[in-house]
């Protein structure tokens, strides 16, 4: 079996449908995972935040225009009257339900079931497509068979035994569609794998089906060595591990949900990232090989805190670390990079819910400073830190502000620590040094 998700641009007009329909109907079985329209999630979002903020009017305005852009879109997609007719009142449907939910009292669920419309609108139209054009498709309810745990990972045993039972429903069918993102949590609620969280869908699938290959398609030829919405010239990346893809992917590649390689890694299942409006570009293949040597690629995350610890004794007087750990631990708030000194201790955070409570507690035996607005910058490529080039690194970094550096960690990630207001600069001048012309690396 093969699993294909498709993203928000690959499922966000009349013509790349029409593409999707092409790459899929090759006669090979497969499940398809869909993304919601581009722009739909991120509109699902804000109706959200002002149905939360009070903003009704405002509420009703982005109901009405989304409900104009889809009516607009099946009007075009649908020409079948039997089939426009059960795709529109489902499609009515969704934003009565939607112009409802004004009325309710925001909560988390609300919002859950809110932005899980994108992909439930998505998947119908595409299938209700599919149908009209004479191809052998079903519907698998992603609601029926994906869940987290308590723990918020997928519980793969509940996804294993439903997907199973949904797919033995419907034995006949060649492709089947289902919902990227949505997913219920461990009390059976509509519940979501974070934003972008449909490449994530796509591999637990994969897993648990052992899939012979999870193929991502997007709007871009593969996993490219920069990012290309702040840097020029960036360049596809042919081949990359599963290793230095999730530390690209955590550390900011949007092009992949962090945890996308994390299940089918361990089963050796590849990877493949390929454009929808280029099906014939080679992409990016992610194995467990290792291919070439250097850095590979950069990638940037925002949204960074920085925190200096400084101990009002000597740093390493026994038990401090544990101390400071223990105290992240509690509040169930993960670090990403970490460097010390003899007398002070600075870290980095990206969920900054408890931050206050944090320092307060930090506050008792140590001297704290927090720096916001901060960016990890991050270049990965097998074994780096023993390249004979990476310490020229140093020396193109010596006018770029450096907060922290992390080196060491691992083989395969260097991460610089920056302000996010030089974010774009570091970006452009280590493209330039380590890809281009001249460059004094790799
Ligand atoms: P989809 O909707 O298909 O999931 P995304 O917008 O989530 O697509 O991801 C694709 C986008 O990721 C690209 O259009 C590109 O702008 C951005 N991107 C960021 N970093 C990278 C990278 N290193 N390589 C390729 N694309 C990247
Ligand atoms: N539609 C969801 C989002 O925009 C999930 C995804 O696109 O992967 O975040
Ligand atoms: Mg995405």
């Amino acid at each position: 079996m093969l699993v294909l998700k498709f993203g928000g641009t690959s499922v966000g007009s009349i013509k790349n449908m029409i593409n999707v329909k092409n790459i899929i109907n090759d006669g090979q079985k497969k499940i398809v995972v869909l993304s919601a329209m581009s722009g739909t999630t991120n509109t699902l979002v804000s109706l959200s935040e002002d149905i939360k903020n009070g903003n009704f009017d405002q509420a009703l305005a982005t109901i009405t225009s989304l409900r104009a852009n889809y009516d607009t879109t099946i009007n075009a997609l649908i020409t079948n009257p039997e089939i426009y007719k059960s795709v529109f009142v489902y499609v009515s449907n969704v934003f009565n339900t939607l112009e409802a939910s004004i009325n309710k009292l925001h909560t988390t669920l609300l919002y859950n079931q809110i932005v899980a419309q994108g992909e439930l609108l998505s998947t119908y139209i595409f299938n209700a497509y599919l149908q009209q054009e004479n191809i052998n498709a079903a519907l698998l309810p992603a609601l029926d068979f994906m869940r987290i745990d308590k723990t918020n990972e997928p519980d793969n045993f509940y996804i294993q035994q439903n997907l199973d039972r949904v797919i033995a429903e419907k034995p006949d069918a060649q492709i089947y569609i289902t919902q990227g993102f949505i997913c219920r949590n461990a009390e059976g609620e509509v519940s979501n794998l974070q934003r972008g969280g449909s490449d994530y869908t796509a591999t637990i699938i994969g897993a648990v089906v052992k899939a012979e290959e999870v193929q991502i398609w997007t709007d871009i030829d593969g996993f490219h060595n920069n990012d290309p919405r702040y840097v020029d010239n960036t360049q596809a990346i042919s081949n990359l591990s599963f290793d230095e893809s999730a530390e690209l992917a955590y550390f900011g590649a949007k092009i992949l949900h962090p945890q996308t390689v994390m299940p089918v890694s361990a089963f050796d299942i590849p990877v493949r990232l390929k454009n929808t409006m280029s099906p014939d570009a080679h992409g990016t293949l992610i194995t467990n090989q290792v291919h070439g040597e250097g850095i590979k690629a950069i990638a940037a995350k925002d949204g960074i805190t920085a925190i200096k610890i400084k101990s009002v004794r000597m740093l390493l007087a026994h038990g401090f670390l544990k101390k400071v750990f223990e105290i992240f631990e509690r509040y169930e708030t993960s670090i990403d990079m970490i460097t010390t000194s003899e007398i002070a201790v600075s870290l980095t955070i990206d969920d900054t819910t408890h931050l206050e409570a944090i320092v307060e507690e930090l506050e008792r035996f140590a001297l704290v400073e927090v720096d916001d607005y901060m960016s990890i910058v991050c270049l990965v490529g097998n074994a780096i830190i023993y390249h004979a080039d990476t310490p020229n690194l140093f020396q193109v970094l010596q006018d770029v502000n450096v907060r922290m550096i992390s080196y060491g960690g691992s083989n395969n990630n260097i991460s610089l620590l920056i302000n996010t207001s030089d974010k774009l600069e570091t970006l452009q001048k280590l493209q330039r040094y380590v890809f281009e012309n001249g460059s004094v690396l790799v």
